[in-house]
């Protein structure tokens, strides 16, 4: 296979903390290959905006999962048009409100939730004609365990926090912080998103720009497709990303 190639199957899963600059550096892969996009994210988001909007209360799991599982959602996958649609609504703004982040950890961490949201997710991917890029939380772990390329975009905690108050700009929360290593705590209790799993590229973008970021994974993706050159890809260290758990 060849990530060049515009017909082969190619699906890019990548998680990474809140922060991690996963959202624009996936949406610019996604871009670059001419592949779709898909923001996990905004689904959690777009179901705990549901809920506030009907009147569905985050304690009750039961109407939560309900609300999953019935929510009008239309997700759009064009990386260079974001659409979002519940119940023919444009939430693209207000799902990235303060009351939805500060809510949405109630929606992702309940289980039957997620089941349906992941299924949700298999289908978009394979309606893709799988050839995407997918990022979230568990997208190399449980939604799309077979991808062709599986990372793991990090940063520390310092520049997470400078990028997330840079993106917010003048609408930076006083919580901040809250919102995110807090987020990023009580997700971290449903699915592990900061150690990477078996075969999973680590990429530390701490010291990287967005487009070196975005370079890191574009070299990844060639190296972990190329199948052209067996045995001639590029050294873990030459795009400064980690090689996968199960090589080292
Ligand atoms: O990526 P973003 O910060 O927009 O994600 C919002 C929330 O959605 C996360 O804090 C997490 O609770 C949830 N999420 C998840 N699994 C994913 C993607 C997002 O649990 N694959």
């Amino acid at each position: 296979m060849n990530a060049r190639d515009g017909s082969a199957r190619l699906v890019v899963a990548i998680d990474g903390p809140s922060g991690s600059g996963k959202s624009s550096v996936s949406k610019e892969v996604a871009r670059r290959f001419g592949l779709a996009y898909l923001d996990t994210g905004a689904m959690y988001r777009a179901v705990t905006w549901w809920c506030l909007d009907s009147g569905v209360s985050f304690d009750d799991h039961e109407a939560v999962v309900a609300a999953t599982k019935t929510v009008p959602l239309e997700m759009g996958t064009d990386p260079d048009e974001e659409r979002i649609l519940v119940n023919g609504e444009d939430v693209r703004s207000a799902i990235r409100g303060d009351l939805v982040t500060d809510n949405v950890s109630r929606v992702s961490t309940i289980v039957p939730a997620r089941e349906v949201l992941v299924r949700m997710q298999q289908d978009i991917i394979r309606g893709s004609g799988f050839r995407i890029v997918a990022e979230g939380r568990d997208i190399t772990t449980v939604v799309a365990p077979d991808a062709d390329v599986r990372i793991l975009l990090t940063a520390s905690e310092a520049a997470r926090m400078a990028r997330r108050g840079r993106q917010l700009g003048a609408a930076a929360s006083s919580n901040l912080e809250a919102q995110v290593v807090g987020r990023d705590a009580k997700d971290a209790t449903v699915v592990d998103f900061m150690n990477a799993q078996d075969g999973v590229y680590l990429l530390d973008s701490s010291e990287l720009t967005m487009e070196q970021t975005v370079q890191g994974v574009i070299d990844l993706v060639i190296r972990a497709t190329d199948t052209t050159h067996e045995g001639t890809a590029a050294a873990p260290d030459e795009t400064g990303a980690d090689a996968p758990e199960e090589a080292r």
